[in-house]
């Protein structure tokens, strides 16, 4: 027999406020997502992809409302349920991870105590029994020495690192549903991949139900089952992964597939080699050291970057954040004094 979906979103419309560029954020958007299985919603910015997660975690903005269909999580209506029984879901049987852990997370909070949270609010575990399954949700998304970063305050951890906290706190409890909005846009490349990795083995291991909301194609073609394609709030097609990736079939879906950039660089006209119009020399920057009220750590941010950019070429820099790529560029513009080299 066929499974129950864990998630099921039925003909679901939400109204805008008045003067908006549409009167709905989505209309008429009909989605299901069975047990273990992994559904990604794709569409550009303003699609309505955010407002449909919120809709589902009961978290819509006071201007929105639902105006018709049903969102039924394991065949229970959520339409109409009040704030306290939606807190009560919350956390429990759904979950969700943002763009942006560090507006999720409390920054006067230990990740240990953020974990422990939810444990405390919807279970009676005991101190020690809390204690216990906060370490090994932090274990299981693969969190550094838990013992250690149980202690240690978001800020202080990367960016990769408080995407795996909130991910090891939305599944403390083991809900049926999870629902990521683009939860590695703002992540490195690597990152991004070892976290699709993890949220693949949880769900996996744990037979969750996942809502997965990315405009990123490169995403979709790693992570999903099946595929919704939203624009202007509804949703003009849906399949397994292979055929909307491979055989689109509605000309929106067509458009975006066509529109990823390829890493085949197209072929260009051999240049004559032009003057050249920048060089750096041995360019170094070094950022702190003199603290005024503490010592300030060191960062030698730039080493010995020697590049040239001659006339009508384009140069580009690449590297992961923190690689020194924004460093030169100010040293070039000057918005930084570099510490030695020429320019
Ligand atoms: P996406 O996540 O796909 O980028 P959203 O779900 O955030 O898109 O937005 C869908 C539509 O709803 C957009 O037209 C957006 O401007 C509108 N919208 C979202 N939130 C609000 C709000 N709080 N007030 C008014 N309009 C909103
Ligand atoms: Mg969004």
């Amino acid at each position: 027999p066929p499974t129950l979906p864990i998630l099921s979103i039925k003909s679901l419309s939400v109204r805008l406020p008045a003067g908006s560029d549409r009167p709905f954020a989505i209309e008429g958007l009909s989605v299901d997502v069975a047990p273990g299985e992994i559904v990604c919603i794709v569409g550009e910015s303003g699609s309505g992809k955010s407002v449909t997660a919120f809709s589902v975690m009961g978290l819509l903005a006071r201007e929105l409302s639902v105006a018709e269909g049903r969102i039924e999580l394991q065949g229970d209506n959520l339409v109409g349920k009040s704030e306290a029984e939606m807190r009560q879901l919350r956390g429990a049987r759904m979950a969700m991870i943002f763009q942006e852990p560090m507006t999720a997370l409390n920054p006067v909070q230990t990740c240990g105590a953020q974990i422990d949270e939810v444990l405390r609010i919807h279970t009676d575990m005991d101190a020690a029994t809390r204690r216990a399954r906060v370490l090994e949700v932090m274990a299981a998304t693969h969190l550094p020495d838990p013992e250690q970063l149980y202690d240690v305050y978001p800020h202080q951890i990367s960016g990769g690192q408080r995407q795996r906290v909130m991910i090891a706190s939305s599944l403390a409890l083991d809900p049926a549903l999870l629902i990521a909005d683009e939860p590695t846009t703002a992540l490195d490349v690597t990152t991004q991949k070892q976290i699709l990795t993890l949220i693949r083995e949880l769900q996996k291991r744990r037979g969750t139900g996942v809502l997965f909301i990315t405009h990123d194609f490169g995403v979709v073609a790693e992570i999903a089952d099946r595929v919704v394609v939203m624009q202007y709030g509804k949703v003009v097609e849906t399949g397994p992964v292979d055929d909307v990736l491979r055989r689109p079939q509605h000309p929106y879906s067509k458009m975006l597939i066509a529109s990823v950039p390829s890493l085949d660089p197209p072929a260009r006209p051999a240049k004559k080699q032009a003057e050249v119009v920048l060089a750096t020399r041995k360019l170094d920057k070094t950022y702190g050291g003199g603290g005024f009220l503490k010592k300030a750590r060191e960062v030698h941010a730039a080493k010995d970057v020697n590049i040239e950019v001659r006339r009508g070429e384009t140069v580009g820099i690449v590297g992961e954040s923190g690689s020194g790529k924004s460093t030169v560029a100010r040293c070039i513009a000057r918005l930084v004094e570099p510490s030695s080299g020429a320019i």
